[in-house]
């Protein structure tokens, strides 16, 4: 073991004083911030990549889930309101999305994740009260008793500090909380990450008639070529000739690579796009309509699933899922089913029957032990199939949604994380339009 390196200790006079500090600009944190920003808070998001909308764009997942119902009578309906149902629709206006396409026992909404982008920076650049440091790392909590009193962010000009009277972590890694001293948990069983990638080129009219073949073709490719997944998905995206694939699956050791690790991280990210020329080609040989398609790019980033998440005042379970449970401080309905990536190829499904759901509770979005932390999205406090149900795109941005109303009361107030005042956020979203 080499000898221990002192950091030194460090004052940083803040560059900012802010109402609210958001860490992390994926879906989750997106939608906190500009929610925040629209409802009078001085707000900064802060992201490390060049780009919001973190899986979701980075990752190229190519469909919203989770923001629609399937009624008995086979109806979709949005099971989402505020500013998911605000994004679903303007995508869709903008011909940049298409659906919603019954999956399963809901429905799912392919998009086109580069107008994604845009979408968002569009949106967060007409609000005057939120900064955007992109390129920015959030990396250290200053705590001051149960006090997150501010954040101490890796920029491109250096280290700069900021305080702000609330927080939310929306990193998918729990880093923030983990940081602030929160208690963060990491699943017994992650789920396995994937690399998305994009064809150009495919003779749609020759595939697409072919689609229930697909899944018998991967079936074969799985134990004759030794292809990562048993099953997977080809996604339009509405634009000529263009397909996302979901087919790879990255592990290691045969167990799933930790995107929380740096070495592991780099390996998935390396070992993913060796995978997606590898699948390219199985397409081309084997998959109707893909002869003259070829692989355009792997998505900008590993699509990681699982880290780790915080511990919540509630922890949302696979029991409160599938019994379809109506939490007293809930925030926002979500149909999606439980939805593993596991080993052997597989991937598990727990489906919801159609117009059921159950409803994420504003307690599994409280950072315990700390007074003015919320947390949003995938690192939400949630435990197995709780996990594998709410960390779709739709409840994330419920929650991102919500912490931000939750923390007007923080900001306005002075009230805890754990104990404002419930029916308020609940009243405060239903004028959102929020179905609760
Ligand atoms: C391969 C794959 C396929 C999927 N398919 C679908 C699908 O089809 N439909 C669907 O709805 N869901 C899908 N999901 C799940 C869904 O995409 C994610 O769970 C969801 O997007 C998570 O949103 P989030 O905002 O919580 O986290 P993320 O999207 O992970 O965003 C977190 C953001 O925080 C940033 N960040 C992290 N640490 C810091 C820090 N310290 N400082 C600053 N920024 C930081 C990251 O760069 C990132 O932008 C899929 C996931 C994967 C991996």
């Amino acid at each position: 073991m080499s000898r221990a390196l002192h950091v030194p200790a460090e004052e940083i006079t803040p560059s900012l004083d802010l109402d609210l500090v958001v860490a992390g600009g994926g879906s989750a944190g997106f939608a906190a911030a500009l929610t925040g920003a629209r409802r009078g808070l001085r707000t900064l998001l802060v992201e490390e990549m060049p780009f919001l909308g973190g899986m979701s764009t980075g990752g190229a997942v190519g469909t919203y889930c989770g923001f629609y119902l399937r009624r008995r009578d086979g109806e979709l309906e949005p099971i989402v309101g505020g500013l998911p149902l605000e994004i679903a629709q303007t995508l869709r206006a903008r011909g940049s999305a298409y659906g919603p396409i019954p999956f399963k026992t809901t429905a799912v909404l392919p998009y086109v994740p580069f107008a994604t982008k845009l979408l968002l920076e569009e949106l967060v650049r007409a609000e005057p009260r939120l900064t955007v440091w992109l390129h920015a790392k959030a990396s250290r909590a200053i705590v001051e008793g149960t006090t997150l009193a501010g954040v101490v962010i890796e920029t491109r000009a250096g280290r700069r500090a900021v305080r702000a009277a609330a927080f939310v972590d929306a990193t998918g890694d729990a880093a923030l909380a983990r940081e602030a001293g929160a208690g963060t948990r990491r699943g017994a069983e992650i789920q396995y990450p994937s690399m998305m990638f994009t064809m150009q080129n495919v003779r749609l009219d020759e595939a697409m008639p072919k689609l229930a073949a697909f899944a018998s073709l991967v079936e074969e490719g799985f134990a004759k070529e030794g292809l990562p997944r048993r099953g997977g998905n080809l996604i339009p995206t509405g634009r000529p000739g263009e397909v996302l694939v979901a087919l790879s699956r990255i592990s290691l050791d045969g167990r799933p690579v930790d995107g929380a690790d740096p070495e592991e991280l780099t390996y998935g990210e390396m070992e993913g796009r060796v995978q997606a020329v590898r699948l390219a080609d199985f397409l081309k040989r084997r998959m109707p309509g893909f002869a003259e398609a070829y692989l355009a790019d792997t998505a900008p980033r590993l699509g990681v699933r699982e880290t780790r998440t915080v511990e919540g005042e509630t922890t949302l379970t696979e029991d409160d899922v599938l019994g379809l449970r109506k939490f007293e401080d809930g925030i926002g309905r979500c149909a999606w089913p439980v939805e593993r990536h596991i080993a052997g190829g597989e991937t598990q499904w727990k489906l919801l029957e159609p117009e059921t759901w159950y409803t994420i509770p504003l307690g599994a979005l409280v950072a315990k032990g700390v007074d003015n932390l919320f947390v949003a999205g995938r690192c939400l406090s949630a435990v197995g199939g709780g996990f594998a149900s709410a960390r779709v795109i739709g409840p994330c941005m419920l929650a991102g949604q919500a912490v931000a109303v939750a923390a007007e009361q923080v900001v306005r107030a002075g009230a805890r994380a754990r104990s404002v005042d419930v029916d308020r956020v609940r009243e405060d979203l239903g004028r959102l339009g929020v179905p609760l």
